[in-house]
């Protein structure tokens, strides 16, 4: 029988439910070695082909099994500029994993696990030697500093050229510090991430708007840069357009986790941004964004925390480890329910959550079986709190202050493959021309843009010089 993958070491359930701390507490040296003693070190290394970003997983594994950690970290960054941040949230479960020859033979290699193992020793093993700085290249401006931004920004300093990020909020990470929580990627991992960002020459500009402080024709005409990448992803929540919306105790998924995360609202008073949660709190959606909701409003005190979720468990989009651990931890599933009406108290607090259960019909456009309402079914569900969960759309205020940049219905960025815009210069990568997907997916945007603005860069000076 083929051996089984070594198990994650964790925080118990019990435990967890009422801390911030990480759940999961990474491999040993000794896990990560005996883990990476599975890997068969595939001629073809098919897990590669399941990496948006091209690591060279066979030859990191190789180094960890030998022992020898800091090439293993080094191998990753010749690609991934996030490690500890991939290792964390990447859904291995459907890339490099999935294509591990293994996991036909019963458990894939638990790559995403030892890709964390060499992130955190390479964070805890820094011996500060960064390489020096190249002759500049030309300048290029990111607007945003999610990860495509950032990766795009740490591969053009790589090759030599000037970077400036602009970040709208205060704190650079995009999704990775003001959507993920704590217990699922501690900010102090992220934030030395970016550091060494800023280690290899990327210069990072805090609370400035794109579309507000500047434009992106100033950024060209006046400031003279050679290139600019958008990366300023979905970060505009979707609401359902039901009765009670606008009831106190209504949140969208993106404000309520932006309170608890990025202003610290699981430490009021201490801190100066309050959250309220009440006893009973419905999350609506069922993906990562819907999961991490609930699992903080559980961890703020809440003693109900309901899922509801309009299809069956079989089509719930978050990565599998965040559904275990939600029910491991008590979340309550109502499945095949759909939210119809929000009603609230004389004051315009919410006091219950008014749902209709659904069945599966035929496939809609997106292949999935199409939830249909099963009449009369209604019912209450008493609750405090609402967190809207259902989706997010791009953030509009560059495409709206950018003349000559085409977006399409959903008001997202047109871009090709490499990142190329309608508008000269301008190239574009991530959620804000895919819509919300993934970490990965944004940084394997940016990395190609990265490779598309050197060429492009690189080709006009040689027009200009020719
Ligand atoms: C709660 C939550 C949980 C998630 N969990 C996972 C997961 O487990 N695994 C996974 O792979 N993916 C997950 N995702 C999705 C993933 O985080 C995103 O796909 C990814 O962050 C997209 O990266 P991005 O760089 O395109 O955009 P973002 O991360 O959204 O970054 C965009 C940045 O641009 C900034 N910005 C916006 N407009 C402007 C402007 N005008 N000027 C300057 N800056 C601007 C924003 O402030 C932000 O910092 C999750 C998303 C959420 C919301
Ligand atoms: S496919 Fe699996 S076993 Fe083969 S090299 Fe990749 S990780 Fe190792």
């Amino acid at each position: 029988m083929p051996s089984l993958r070594h198990k994650m070491p964790e925080q118990s359930a019990e435990k967890r439910r009422s801390n911030f701390s990480e759940v999961a507490l990474g491999y040993t040296a000794d896990t990560a070695q005996a883990e990476a003693s599975r890997c068969l070190q595939c001629k073809t290394s098919p897990c590669r082909q399941g990496c948006p970003v091209e690591v060279n997983i066979p030859a990191f594994i190789k180094h960890i099994k030998d022992g020898q950690m800091d090439a293993a970290i080094q191998e990753i960054k010749h690609k991934n500029n996030l490690p500890a941040v991939c290792g964390r949230v990447c859904p291995q479960e459907n890339q490099c994993e999935k294509h591990c020859v293994l996991a036909k033979r019963g458990q894939s290699v638990a790559i995403g696990r030892l890709e964390r193992f060499a992130a955190d020793h390479g964070q805890t093993h820094d011996n500060g030697a960064h390489p020096a700085l190249k002759e500049s290249l030309g300048k290029v401006a990111v607007i945003g500093a999610g990860p495509a931004g950032l990766t795009a920004a740490g591969d053009l300093a790589g090759l030599g050229y000037q970077v400036t990020v602009y970040e709208a909020l205060h704190a650079p990470g995009g999704v990775l510090i003001y959507g993920i929580p704590e217990f699922r990627l501690p900010k102090d991992i992220v934030r030395k991430e970016i550091d060494s960002l800023k280690q290899k020459g990327v210069t990072i500009e805090v609370n400035a708007i794109a579309g507000k402080t500047f434009t992106i024709d100033e950024l060209i005409s006046e400031q003279g840069f050679d290139a600019v990448f958008i990366g300023t992803g979905a970060g505009l929540p979707h609401f359902m357009d039901i009765p009670g919306e606008n009831l106190n105790g209504v949140y969208s998924a993106n404000e309520f986790l932006t309170r608890v995360n990025l202003m610290k609202a699981y430490q009021f008073p201490a801190t100066a941004t309050p959250v309220h949660v009440g006893k009973n709190v419905a999350v609506v959606g069922a993906g990562n964004v819907a999961m991490d909701a609930a699992r903080t409003s559980l961890r703020l005190g809440a003693e109900n925390v309901y899922i509801v979720y309009r299809r069956s468990e079989d089509e719930i989009p978050a990565r599998s480890e965040e559904l275990e651990h939600a029910k491991e931890e008590g979340i309550q599933f109502h499945l095949l329910t759909a939210p119809v009406k929000i009603n609230g108290n004389d004051k315009n607090w919410v006091t219950s959550l008014e749902c209709i259960r659904m069945q599966l019909g035929e496939p809609d456009q997106s292949g999935r079986r199409r939830p249909l309402p099963l009449e009369g079914s209604n019912f209450e569900l008493p609750v405090d709190t609402v967190i809207m969960a259902i989706g997010q759309g791009p953030n509009p205020l560059v495409q709206q202050t950018t003349p000559g940049l085409a977006v399409n219905k959903h008001g997202n960025i047109t871009a090709d493959e490499a990142g190329f815009t309608s508008k000269e210069g301008v190239f574009a990568g991530g959620d804000i021309v895919t819509g919300a997907a993934t970490v990965i997916l944004a940084m394997g945007a940016g990395k190609k843009a990265a490779a598309a603005i050197h060429d492009y860069v690189q080709g006009k000076k040689a027009r200009n010089h020719g």
